[in-house]
């Protein structure tokens, strides 16, 4: 089973000719209105492939909206912490044919915090398989799970919107998904520009190393390479895993389905009993986790849009089936 802390938005999409300027007001062809957010996309597509799902996010007054694909999707709101007097995350996304631009109020989002995770119930053996994380929620909330759960369960983080990380925290992650400039970012040096570039840089680090983990750096380590599929790196050793051939309509929300995909994977890989040692993540596991997740992102980016409404396992299955 999956745990997602993250975020919850409401996102409206505005369809323009062109952004209006300072002081006008315009008005949009089409607007469309749906839930978003991070961590809301990750574990409703963890869900969506058939992973008991729980998410610890934050959340105003108005989030009915905001929930309901998730409510369909069967995730664990019991965890959702309801914060009467903010509103809901709210994104806004002025898109033109040539251009676009996002305004995002993290609204309760930003009020998550290290006690709300550390108040979480749980009967100590119930540790979730998997906690998923990335940066919409305050720094504290990313540290706090760590703190919690490194060690018990598989801990996956995608430091998206990048900010920078700890590295006594990098070292306590199982599996950490970065796109290159992530990967750039984490290691001080100009955005890899290919995925040759991505692969020198990935064994000149500490990441993935050989042995496990070892100062400042994660024991797993995924790059993402959007078309070019990902990177594996591990116990020394890089695998490259092509991306599926789709036709692709809007990679937007392609990251956060791999993410949740790749956590459903890892927690069905499950071996043996709970809370057990992450290191009994073999590289088996995680490679048939990472392929899994590549169909599912190939299927979120031939839909418009940050989800896809029709991701199942058995689609999934069949795509995988077809290669
Ligand atoms: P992010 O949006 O977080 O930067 P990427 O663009 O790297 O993430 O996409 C994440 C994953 O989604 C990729 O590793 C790949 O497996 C899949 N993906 C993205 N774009 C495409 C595409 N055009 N065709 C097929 N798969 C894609």
């Amino acid at each position: 089973d999956v745990l997602v802390v993250g975020s919850v938005n409401l996102d409206t999409g505005f369809v323009l000719d062109r952004l209006p300027r300072d002081g006008e007001t315009i008005e949009s062809r089409d607007a469309q209105r749906s839930g978003g957010g991070k961590g809301a996309n990750q574990a409703l597509a963890a869900a969506q492939l058939g992973a008991r799902t729980a998410l610890l996010a934050a959340v105003g007054r108005d989030a009915d909206e905001a929930l309901a694909d998730l409510v369909d999707a069967g995730v664990d709101l019991a965890t959702l912490v309801r914060i009467p007097d903010a509103l809901t995350g709210t994104a806004v996304l002025l898109v033109t044919p040539a251009d676009n631009a996002i305004v995002i109020a993290p609204g309760a989002n930003a009020l998550l915090s290290a006690d709300h995770v550390r108040a979480l119930d749980e009967p100590a053996a119930a540790a979730p398989r998997v906690v998923a994380l990335q940066h919409e929620v305050p720094a504290e909330v990313v540290a706090a799970a760590v703190e919690r759960w490194a060690g018990r369960s598989l801990v996956v983080l995608n430091p998206s919107p990048w900010r920078a990380v700890a590295p006594e925290l990098l070292a306590r992650i199982d599996v950490l998904v970065v796109n290159r400039l992530e990967l750039g970012e984490l290691l001080g040096i100009p955005e890899p520009a290919d995925r040759a570039a991505a692969e020198r840089a990935l064994a000149d680090s500490a990441f993935g190393a050989p042995g496990g983990s070892s100062a400042g750096a994660p024991r797993h380590v995924i790059v993402t390479l959007g078309s070019g599929g990902v990177l594996l790196r591990t116990g020394g050793a890089t695998a490259h895993l092509p991306a599926f051939e789709v036709d692709a309509v809007d990679t937007v929300g392609a990251g956060d389905a791999f993410l949740g995909a790749l956590a459903a994977g890892l927690a069905a890989g499950a071996s043996g009993s709970r809370g057990q040692d992450a290191a009994s993540l073999d590289l088996a596991a995680l490679t048939a986790a990472a392929r899994r997740a590549t169909a599912a992102a190939a299927l979120a980016v031939t839909v418009r849009g940050a989800r896809n409404p029709s991701l199942a396992a058995p689609v999934v299955d069949a795509l995988l089936a077809d290669a």
